[in-house]
C-alpha cells in the first residue's frame, strides 16, 4: 500500500486521499452514497459527484476494487496489498448480498493460472491481479421466489 501511496501521491488530492483512507480503514462493500454520507460531515467539500469521480479514479489505480451489481448499482472495496486477502465474489443481483470467498476451487485455481498465462502470452500483457465476481441469485432470495 505505501508504494502505491508515495507513486500516486502527485495525483493525490484531499478528497482523494479522504476516501482512500475511509476505505482502508472499512472492510465491507460500500456504495457510493454510503461513502458520501460517511465522510460529507468531516469533509464538506466532497460532493457525491466528487466521490463518483474519484471512485472511477481509484478503481481505474488498482487501489479500489469495483463491483457491478447489475442494477446499476456499484459497490466499492478497498484493495489491500496483502496477497492473503485476495478474493472472488458471489454478487446477488436480486438483494445485492455480496459473497467474499477466498476458498478457491481446485478447478478455478488451475483455470485462472492457465487463463492468465495464456493471455499474457496472446496479448503480450503482465497481468498483475484480477478481479472475479459471479452474478445470480442468494439463497435467500431463490427460496423466497419460491412461495
Ligand atoms: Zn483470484
Ligand atoms: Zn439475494
Ligand atoms: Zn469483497
Amino acid at each position: 500500500m505505501k508504494d502505491k501511496f508515495k507513486e500516486y501521491a502527485s495525483r493525490m488530492t484531499a478528497p482523494r486521499e479522504a476516501i482512500l483512507e475511509f476505505m482502508s480503514r472499512s472492510s465491507t462493500h460500500l456504495s457510493a452514497k454510503e461513502i458520501y454520507t460517511s465522510l460529507h460531515k468531516k469533509h464538506p467539500g466532497i460532493g457525491m459527484s466528487t466521490v463518483y469521480r474519484t471512485l472511477d479514479l481509484l478503481a481505474r489505480m488498482g487501489l479500489v476494487t469495483k463491483l457491478a451489481l447489475g442494477d446499476g448499482q456499484n459497490r466499492y472495496e478497498f484493495k489491500a496489498k496483502d496477497k492473503s486477502d485476495h478474493h472472488h465474489h458471489l454478487i446477488c443481483t436480486r438483494c445485492g448480498t455480496i459473497i467474499n470467498y477466498s476458498e478457491f476451487l481446485e478447478e478455478e485455481l488451475t483455470l485462472v493460472r492457465k487463463t492468465e498465462k495464456k493471455l499474457a502470452k496472446k496479448y503480450n500483457f503482465i497481468i498483475e491481479d484480477h478481479n472475479i465476481e459471479f452474478l445470480g441469485i442468494c439463497e435467500k432470495c431463490k427460496g423466497s421466489e419460491k412461495i
